[in-house]
């Protein structure tokens, strides 16, 4: 089940026919509610073709990673950093190892800790992409791009995963095996670089189609101060016509702050590492009136690495 389905002229979903690749229908449904009291809505289909398959919004898993890593031509390493509950590979890109002690800015990057939200892994492609065109050198970028992978794979949408949602499950005792393991990778990256920022990349409601926005926790502290200015640098890099205009959208943090337990990623980084952490919501289908494609997912994510390059320059 989707959340927040309210406004059903955003959503838009994506149709392969004729072997070719995925494209967005026209933006067009029909609403029919029925006697029981359920509703049926329907999607209009001009010239259909042979349709192979119908999405909600463009499918991502392992078979595009291994091509990104392929076309990155040995930017990226594909690593192993352990196991899911259901005995699946957890997997990291990275463009550098490097050294322990290593004085080189660093980001961490997690997508997919609720399963069905593809723009998060698109704009993360894009993201890595620019990073492998520019041959960046100077920023230590690990990223986990498929961190509920045992949703990804059953076509789970993956939010209040069973036993616990992944985004409720950080902390200093950490609820999930996934997040076991995360952590123990974002400790051995802190390890080896000066972090700068952890980014968790997600998509909100179905039907949001207002642009990106950051969910934020509001506060004095320095680690907030220095999300703040995140916030600014990303927003401002990503522009206008993907971005919400309220882009700090304020909200409380969840979970147990006393112990630090049962915490939101962006949470664990700011409470837990002292690191700044940011959440971005990144629309399925429309940011305000303009229908998103790969393209547009993928340039989100090459302003974003522009961006955060020119502001550590
Ligand atoms: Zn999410």
């Amino acid at each position: 089940m989707l959340m927040g389905s309210c406004d059903l002229s955003n959503i838009i979903p994506i149709v392969k026919k004729d072997n070719s690749s995925w494209k967005r229908i026209e933006r067009t449904y029909q609403f029919h509610p029925l006697k029981d009291g359920r509703y049926q809505v329907s999607w209009i289909l001009n010239n259909p073709g042979k349709i192979n398959d119908i999405a909600l919004c463009y499918p991502y898993g392992m078979a595009e990673i291994e091509k990104l890593v392929k076309e990155t031509r040995g930017y990226l390493k594909k690593d192993i950093v352990g196991l899911s509950s259901e005995n699946q590979s957890i997997i990291r890109l990275s463009n550098d190892y490097s050294d322990a002690g290593s004085k080189k800015a660093g980001i961490y990057i997690v997508a997919r800790q609720h399963s069905g939200e593809t723009p998060g892994s698109w704009v993360l492609e894009g993201i890595l992409r620019y990073l492998a065109v520019s041959r960046v050198k100077n920023i230590i970028v690990w990223a986990i791009p498929l961190s509920n992978i045992d949703g990804v794979e059953k076509g789970c949408y993956g939010k209040d995963h069973f036993p616990h949602d992944l985004n409720r499950s950080w902390g200093n005792q950490p609820l999930r095996h996934e997040t076991l393991v995360i952590q123990r990778d974002i400790a051995r990256w802190q390890e080896r670089c000066t972090p700068i920022l952890g980014l968790d990349l997600h998509a909100p409601g179905g039907a949001e189609g207002d642009g990106i926005y950051f969910p934020f926790h509001n506060g004095q502290s320095p680690v907030i101060k220095k999300e703040k200015y995140w916030i600014n640098v990303i927003g401002r890099a990503i522009g206008k016509e993907y971005v919400f205009s309220q882009y700090k959208k304020i909200c409380k943090p969840v979970g147990n702050l006393k112990n630090l337990t049962g915490l939101m990623l962006d949470t664990y980084f700011r409470m837990c590492l002292k690191i700044p952490g940011l959440c971005l919501e990144i629309p399925y289908g429309i940011s305000k009136g303009k229908v998103l494609t790969i393209e547009d997912y993928l340039e989100i994510g090459k302003r974003i690495t522009y961006g955060i390059m020119e502001a550590i320059k």
